[in-house]
């Protein structure tokens, strides 16, 4: 079998199903290839040596052949388990939400990201270290939206383009950023946003991780950035679903502009 036909991988496993009487259909993300889709034959059998290392959110490194339509696995070792997401539904609950946030916004066919599979994959690491969960999905969050093209506008108003001072703003999904109170009182389908919720939100965009892991937000802070971004996103994906190539081509233009 020539080199061409088969290939290593790093990959995170995102989900899987079941394929066929005994198979797995495994959705994966890799750093050499992006997400692509492998069947593991005979994952499902008792004895199968294959199917420990393909259970979501693993850390594996994989041997993948060309199969007519879709790749098959023909050798899995784990790099990382990540042991600890799988012991409490809080945990997993929170890993699966990072997995599945990266397989709703990448496609197949879009090819190798390894700095979008880095941040993957040190996410979990940090959530499996047992490091304020918190934190490490919010500092996720943001770097997603850098990558995806969506960084949001913290430092000036999304509408009049003025410099937001320190008091209480509006946030725009549509206008992906600020809005502030002046514009805000003649726009709809604004969400509030104190000004120390919008602090952290400037924090988590502009610091490294380590440099992120200093903030100390309130509970009740904790809470508005959390359901802002959500809010964010789920608005995002919905726009996502009403026009697939939209997506695309905002990539696409950001590539052609950096
Ligand atoms: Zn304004």
């Amino acid at each position: 079998m020539s080199e061409f036909r088969s290939i290593r991988v790093h990959a995170v496993v995102l989900r899987h199903a079941d394929w066929g009487e005994a198979d797995r259909l495994v959705t994966l993300y890799t750093r050499e290839q992006g997400k692509l889709r492998a069947v593991a034959k005979g994952a499902r059998k008792i004895t199968s040596r294959k199917a420990g290392h393909l259970e979501p959110f693993t850390h594996v490194k994989l041997q993948l052949a060309r199969g007519r339509s879709l790749f098959i696995v023909t050798q899995a070792d784990t790099v990382d388990a990540y042991l600890p997401l799988r012991e409490t539904l809080l945990m997993t609950g929170t890993a699966s939400y990072v997995v599945e946030l990266l397989d709703r916004f990448v496609y197949e066919e879009e090819g190798a990201n390894p700095t979008l599979f880095r941040l993957l994959a040190e996410t979990l690491k940090r959530l499996a270290n047992d490091e304020d969960p918190w934190l490490a999905v919010r500092y996720y969050e943001m770097r997603l939206l850098d990558f995806l093209g969506f960084r949001p506008q913290l430092f000036e108003c999304a509408n009049c383009g003025r410099e937001i001072k320190a008091e209480d703003q509006f946030f725009s999904f549509s206008a992906g950023g600020v809005i502030c109170p002046r514009c805000g009182r003649g726009l709809p389908n604004l969400t509030s946003i104190t000004i120390d919720a919008l602090k952290y939100l400037r924090h988590f965009q502009r610091s490294s991780y380590a440099e992120s892991k200093r903030a100390q937000p309130a509970l009740d802070v904790r809470d508005e950035v959390e359901t802002l971004m959500q809010g964010y996103f789920t608005y995002l994906l919905e726009r996502e679903l009403n026009s697939p190539g939209f997506l695309k081509n905002i990539r696409g233009q950001n590539k052609s502009t950096s």
